[in-house]
C-alpha cells in the first residue's frame, strides 16, 4: 500500500498539488483522505438519487463496520430494509459496485480521491457498469 499523502480538500497527492489553485495544506495519509471525503461523496450521490426519485424518497447512509470497505446503503423512506448502493475501498478510495450485501465486485467505477469525488459513473441505482 502506498503511503502517499493527499490533500484533504482537493484530493490531489502532495506531489501533484497546485498550491496556487488550492491553498489548503492539510495533508493526510490515503486512507484518512478517503474517510475525510466519504461524506461528501455520499452527499453527491444523494443528489443523483434525489434527481431521479425525488428528494427524501430514497436515502443513502454509510454502514459502519467493515475494515476494508465502507458500505453505502440505500433505503426507501419509511423502510428499514436497504440494499447496497456501492462500496468504497478504505485503502485507496475505489468506488465499487456490489456483488452481494457483504462483498463488492471487482473493478473500480471511480475513486473518491478524484477531483469530482468519483461520481461521474454513479447512477440513481448505484455504481454504473464498466464500459
Ligand atoms: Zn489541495
Amino acid at each position: 500500500m502506498s503511503t502517499a499523502l493527499w490533500c484533504r480538500r482537493c484530493g490531489k497527492t502532495e506531489a501533484q498539488h497546485d498550491d496556487f489553485e488550492c491553498q489548503n495544506e492539510d495533508y493526510v495519509p490515503a486512507q484518512n483522505a478517503v474517510l475525510a471525503r466519504l461524506l461528501e461523496f455520499v452527499a453527491r450521490c444523494q443528489s443523483i438519487v434525489d434527481a431521479s426519485y425525488g428528494a427524501g424518497k430514497r436515502l443513502l447512509s454509510v454502514d459502519p463496520g467493515g475494515k476494508r470497505y465502507a458500505r453505502i446503503v440505500a433505503r426507501d423512506s419509511g423502510h428499514t430494509q436497504g440494499s447496497v448502493y456501492c462500496f468504497v475501498a478504505l485503502e485507496n478510495g475505489d468506488v465499487l459496485k456490489s456483488a452481494s450485501w457483504k462483498a463488492p465486485a471487482k473493478g473500480a467505477r471511480g475513486n473518491i480521491l478524484d477531483a469530482d469525488y468519483g461520481v461521474a459513473r454513479m447512477t440513481p441505482y448505484g455504481a454504473g457498469y464498466n464500459r
